[in-house]
């Protein structure tokens, strides 16, 4: 089989970028996109290269942005900007070839193995276009898979392009830490490093068998993506609809200090996730709780339900009751994420359960309210439990997509 050509590319500094299009004055300053410009309750989403440079991160809450960097700008995020913006990068990416699967908003995987030019000559004249169209830049990753031009897209940016071979990998990628790896994330970097392999290179040089006893199937995964063996195909785009899960997430206005006060978000959250899960005719097996605390420490849980759902109501209560089982409030919470997991297509033959008709009921009202939101609009209508003091906080999309880095 010929030798694949995928690339990675990756906007740099995306939201911050977009708003610097939006906003030219904002040119050569430092810039933080955040959640609410209050200072107590405001946090870092994105920053741009300046900011960055003062040493500015993700997460941070705005008032320690300021003390790190006086003259920082600090703008509201525009989510259905950010969206359009993404549309126009997939555009020139579709220039190229039909298998293009976005990785989030900013980031998207390209198969150009069918294209007659070198991949280094395409990478470069994306990189051309997209600054030259659109006025941002972005950072390309070429390579012979996917797990490898996703790094290489991270080893160079700005507005870069860095190409992982079958000859230099083992120089360039063995020497950099495990958690460069993509599907590598806290928990098994620390369980990793606990055995003494810190590297990428170390992790290759494992036995496959030992990894795949400490981590299952995932462990199998970790070494042959090590080893340069990562076989998965970019899938065409718009086939990445067929998500293995949907999700949404929020990072609150205000930390949540008691279920009640989550509870608003979930249902929030839910009600959303519903509507997508009607959209793309799915439905769910199962709820996953992601919880960000004040201290930025994540932990998630998930359960199977009893009976496959696409209802926001059961999702809602799912969610609410692993809260209540799981969540301990050491500390308040700063974001939380709802995904709808263990999908399948609503034609799937349908189980039926001992609330098979309430959950049937429950469906048709959810279908009719989403068709009068369709007609008058998201605000159209709010669950009740909304209509208090709470105030819905900024949220943004996502499958498991990572909060927005750079
Ligand atoms: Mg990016």
């Amino acid at each position: 089989m010929a030798e694949r050509k995928i690339l990675h590319s990756d906007a740099n500094a995306f939201y911050a970028s977009v708003e610097c299009v939006l906003h030219p004055e904002l040119k050569g300053r430092a810039v933080a996109v955040c959640g609410s410009a209050e200072d107590r309750h405001g946090i870092v989403l994105a920053k741009s290269e300046l900011a960055k440079r003062t040493g500015i991160k993700t997460g941070m809450t705005n008032r320690q942005a300021k003390a790190l960097c006086p003259d920082l700008v600090i703008v509201p995020p525009h989510h259905d900007i950010y969206a359009k913006f993404s549309k126009r990068l997939h555009e020139i990416y579709g220039r190229y070839t039909d298998f293009v699967e976005p990785y989030g908003l900013d980031e998207c995987w390209l198969d150009v193995t069918r294209c007659n030019k070198p991949s280094l000559q395409i990478a470069e004249e994306l990189r051309e276009t997209v600054k030259r169209e659109i006025g941002i830049t972005v950072s390309v990753g070429v390579s012979f898979n996917k797990v490898f031009a996703k790094l290489g897209s991270d080893l160079k940016k700005p507005d870069a392009v860095t190409e992982i071979t079958r000859e230099n990998f083992r120089e360039k990628v063995w020497r950099l830490p495990c958690s460069d790896l993509i599907y590598c994330g806290r928990a098994t970097t620390e369980k990793l490093k606990s055995f003494g392999i810190r590297t990428i290179g170390e992790l290759a040089h494992c036995k496959r068998e030992f990894l795949e006893k400490q981590f299952g199937k995932n462990g199998g995964k970790l070494w042959q993506n090590a080893n340069g063996l990562d076989d998965t195909p970019v899938s065409r785009y718009g086939e990445e609809e067929q998500a293995k899960q949907v999700g949404h997430g929020v990072t609150c206005v205000a930390d949540l200090s008691d279920l009640e006060e989550a509870r608003a978000v979930l249902v929030a959250l839910t009600q959303e996730i519903g509507q997508k899960l009607r959209l793309l005719k799915l439905q769910a097996n199962g709820v996953q709780v992601t919880v960000r605390d004040n201290g930025l420490a994540f932990e998630s849980w998930q359960e199977k339900l009893e009976t496959p759902t696409q209802s926001a109501a059961v999702l809602a209560a799912a969610s609410l009751d692993i809260l209540r089982k799981r969540y301990q409030w050491k500390r308040k919470i700063r974001a939380l994420t709802v995904s709808a997991i263990h999908l399948e297509s609503v034609e799937a033959p349908r189980q039926l359960s001992l609330f098979g008709e309430t959950d049937e009921k429950q469906r048709r009202v959810e279908e009719a309210l989403d068709k009068i939101k369709g007609k008058f609009g998201d605000g159209a209508i709010r669950p009740a439990v909304l209509l208090g003091e709470t105030k819905l906080p900024e949220h943004k999309n996502g499958r498991q997509a990572p909060l927005p880095k750079a």
